[in-house]
């Protein structure tokens, strides 16, 4: 109705009916918000933050956020209505939808897909999103009231293995089907499809009771005290049982029963006594499936005590945060940081607020987790990229309840539902995987992490043993606190480093493949102590390409400009950058002979040699390849911590955050790559990863030592690594990113340019670069240039450089002529094909 029209006829009687419309966020790279009509039924119904359901396009229907609701009709088309509502609380809270714009700006991407990023699919539905029954669910064993159509539902499902809503939609013959869906998802009866059967592997233990008829009939009990009387081993494991379990004060108990281990764990009870218990059918052995986020009712522990460097540091802490909304901890590796965090956890959740703390990768997860777990119990929601899109949305309506107050994640936890942050952990802050590189939102979960605080009025404490050179800046220039920790906890000392000169080694002939006598030398000794080892090389697979011996050819990647990695397990050359994979060769396609050799080095050679060289040592690898399953970080290092495994030889995964006692020396097979990676940070990165995976060397009591393998021992660096000489490192850094204009004096913008064709890419990138120096000014703007690997997944790339000073910038009018440029760009005829990607902040 226009507005003409309403003014001619004055609304009728029900004053209620005002025509209201809102504002969607569709879970696509769109460049605007939608507008759909409130049915008028609904207009109590539909909340800001929640999922409504609409129509998309010819045929689509999928479930959006509402981003505001208004009484303004959109001037350029016909509103459609919204179909169902699907929350009757805000999924999304308004903090978050503010932290999901401010992304979408300030990283150059659509609130569509911040918004796609964001959500777990389990709470991205469409009329192609399918359900299965909850795998813990049995509808014929578990009664669960259901409604008429939920039955309906749940039967159909008993038949098919998944139905679409579409399916649902025709089985209920119905429009408004997704309250059904939803009401089922929350009685934990179905489960949005999952593609990947074995992402939902529910954790099962073994468990024994008492047979039923010896707790339900009268006297019985008794009667089976008399009859193991001759049998004192059993009747022990009975009485165990029932001391554990006191089913003579509550009946029920025994419905629960007693994990099996319980008593196989006790050394006074035999083993055999306990199974012959379970043949005569006095016990009952069953199989318990247990919550992903197992609700701990044993007795929280206490955090351990502080000491006084942990205290003095805590007072800092809590003093600055008097004045400064964020304050970095400067800690030495193994100075106890963790506990320090745990105590001012707990502490902010003394106060009533939510905790965030956030991690850089998962490999570190299952040693804190354990941690936090024992302090926390069910408060704490965990939340990383190995989890289902199911267990992903448990944790995040579990924010949204208050169930979970505090949440340890990676990256991509800052897109969860927080309303009430109290305080804001980013441990390990320098870590470069706190950026996301591909696709959009292409954000740095420690930035916007800080915004996030920001925008809730929380504290942010930023963690590491090696600060990013921005960081330490910015405590530099008082904007944050700095506060720092230069002894490792109890009596452990710094490990020593040696470095191993491998020039000189090959030269006298003294390198076993890789190994310098030295470092194998080093590694047997602590086999002998029975200590252990980790060894560190920063490349997966076997080789990093192979050549003929003949002719020199080198098979490269048909889509990338890159050679093959030889990875030996499955005789395989692969491709890093777009997965592209091949058998190895048995002779040379170019020239015949059968002389391909494998140059160079990964960690699946330093893993195959070590276990030639030392055929007694137990050696496991760590790395992308060997951590594809779920729960295979875990039990790498579980069967590490548990001394199953003497040597972990791994990629950077093993540089970070793990703590074994027992670990005694950590070898750097090849520190030269590290350091000359052509990058303005590669120095500070080779700094950060040597102090880092020395770390691990010598933690509890046994001082520890480090073998650095390099041709180039004079490389001022290592004088820094040796002496743990972060200020050295710092000023020399900052100095030359003053003079060479790189963060934290300027900010970048990476803009990449791809297309098919080699030359309408560098075409594009010249008119490109030829606009933005026209809008920016000639110092802003570098390029274009040809990157290193110039083509990956057949396109050919370009990469131009936006370079803008860090004081006195309009940022946001920077990128608002950076979005126009493209945009204009991709008008042109020539280059309507062409991809361009802003990067903002690489790193
Ligand atoms: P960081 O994170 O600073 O590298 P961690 O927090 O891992 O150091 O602590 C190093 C070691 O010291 C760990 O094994 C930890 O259990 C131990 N530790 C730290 N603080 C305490 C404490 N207050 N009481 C007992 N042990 C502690
Ligand atoms: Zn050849
Ligand atoms: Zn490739």
């Amino acid at each position: 109705m226009s507005e003409l029209l309403n003014f001619n006829y004055p609304p009728e009687p029900a004053v209620d009916r005002v025509t209201l419309f809102a504002d969607v966020i569709l879970p696509l790279p769109l460049p605007k918000l939608y507008t759909y009509r409130i049915p008028f039924e609904m207009n109590d119904e539909v909340l800001v933050g929640a999922r409504v359901i609409v129509q998309f396009g010819g045929k689509r229907v999928l479930s959006c956020i509402v981003a505001d609701i208004h009484e303004n009709a959109p001037a350029e088309y016909q509103a459609k209505y919204i179909l169902d509502v699907l929350d009757d609380t805000p999924i999304v809270t308004a903090p978050q939808l503010k932290l999901f714009k401010w992304m979408a700006d300030y990283y150059m991407c659509t609130l569509g897909e911040v918004i796609n990023a964001a959500l777990p699919s389990a709470l991205k539905l469409s009329s192609e999103s399918r359900i299965q029954l909850h795998p813990q669910y049995n509808p014929e064993e578990d009664k669960i009231p259901l409604s008429a159509q939920e039955e309906k539902i749940i039967f159909a499902l008993q038949n098919n293995q998944a139905l679409t809503f579409t399916e649902v939609g025709t089985l209920l013959q119905a429009k408004s089907y997704h309250k059904f869906i939803k009401s089922l998802i929350q009685k934990e009866a179905i489960i949005i499809f999952e593609q990947v059967s074995d992402k939902f592997s529910p954790k099962v233990v073994k468990k024994v009771r008492l047979s039923e008829h010896f707790v339900q009939e009268e006297g019985m009990l008794e009667e089976l005290f008399n009859q193991l009387a001759p049998q004192p081993k059993q009747l022990d494991v009975l009485l165990n049982y029932l001391q554990k379990v006191p089913v003579h004060q509550d009946l029920h108990l025994n419905y629960k029963g007693l994990e099996k281990s319980v008593l196989t764990s006790n050394p006074h009870l035999s083993a055999s006594s306990i199974n012959t218990l379970i043949k005569k059918g006095v016990l009952e052995q069953f199989d318990q499936v247990v919550s992903r986020f197992p609700v701990d009712h044993e007795p929280r522990q206490l955090p351990m005590a502080l000491s006084e460097h942990q205290l003095q540091a805590k007072d800092e802490i809590l003093g600055l945060f008097k004045e400064k909304e964020i304050v970095l901890l400067h800690g030495v590796t193994g100075s106890g940081k963790t506990e320090v965090y745990i105590d001012l956890i707990k502490h902010a959740l003394e106060s009533g607020g939510q905790v965030l703390y956030l991690l850089p990768e998962i490999a570190l997860t299952a040693q804190i987790v354990t941690r936090l777990m024992k302090v926390f119990g069910d408060k704490l929601g965990v939340y990383h990229s190995k989890f289902s899109d199911n267990e992903r949305a448990e944790v995040w309506q579990g924010i949204l309840s208050g169930r979970f107050q505090v949440v340890i994640g990676v990256r991509s936890s800052i897109f969860l539902p927080f309303h009430d942050l109290s305080l804001v952990i980013i441990d390990e802050e320098h870590e470069a995987s706190y950026k996301q590189y591909d696709p959009a939102p292409r954000y740095n979960a420690r930035e916007t992490a800080l915004v996030m605080a920001n925008l809730q009025g929380a504290k942010t404490l930023l963690g590491s043993a090696t600060p990013s050179i921005e960081s330490y800046y910015n405590c530099k220039t008082g904007r944050w606190g700095l506060v720092s920790m230069t002894k490792r906890f109890g009596e452990a000392q710094l490990p020593d480093i040696e470095l191993v000169n491998t020039r000189d080694e090959q030269r006298r002939k003294a390198m076993h493949s890789h190994f310098s006598g030295q470092l194998l030398t080093a590694i047997e000794e602590r086999l002998q102590r029975e200590e252990q080892v980790i060894l560190f090389q920063n490349r997966r697979g076997y080789a990093p390409f192979i050549s003929c011996d003949e002719c020199s050819w080198i098979p490269k990647c048909k889509h990338c400009a890159v050679s093959l990695s030889y990875h030996k397990f499955n005789n395989e050359l692969r491709c890093h950058y777009c997965g592209y994979h091949e058998r190895m060769p048995h002779d040379c396609p170019a020239c015949g002979a059968t002389t391909l050799k494998s140059m160079g080095f990964g960690t699946e050679k330093v893993e195959d040699e070590l276990k030639l060289m030392l055929p007694n040592a137990e050696v496991q690898r760590m790395d992308l390849d060997t951590t594809k399953k779920k729960n295979s970080y875990q039990q790498i290092i579980a069967d590490f911590e548990t001394g199953r495994t003497n040597v972990l030889v791994g990629t950077q995964m093993v540089t970070k955050g793990l703590d074994f006692e027992n670990v005694s020396l950590v070898g750097i097979l090849n520190a030269d790559t590290i350091i000359n990676f052509p990058d303005f940070r590669a120095h500070e990165r080779a700094y950060q990863l040597f102090v880092q995976v020395s770390g691990r060397a010598g933690r509890k009591g046994k001082p520890g030592s480090v073998i650095i393998q390099t041709r180039d021992p004079l490389q001022p660096i290592f004088r820094k690594v040796r002496n743990n000489d972060y200020q050295s490192l710092y000023e020399h850094e900052i100095e030359e990113r003053m003079r060479f204009g790189y963060p934290p004096f300027m900010r970048m913008i990476r803009v990449t340019v791809k297309h098919a064709d080699e030359q309408v890419s560098e075409n594009a990138a010249i008119v490109l670069a030829k606009d933005l120096t026209d809008r920016l000014g000639k110092q802003q703007v570098l390029g274009p240039e040809v990157p290193y690997i110039f083509k990956i997944r057949n396109l050919f790339l370009q990469e131009i450089h936006i370079k803008l000073p860090r004081e006195n910038t309009n940022l946001k009018a920077a990128k608002a002529q950076l979005a126009q440029a493209i945009f204009n760009l991709k008008l042109l005829p020539d280059f309507k094909g062409v991809k361009v990607v802003a990067d903002v902040d690489p790193v």
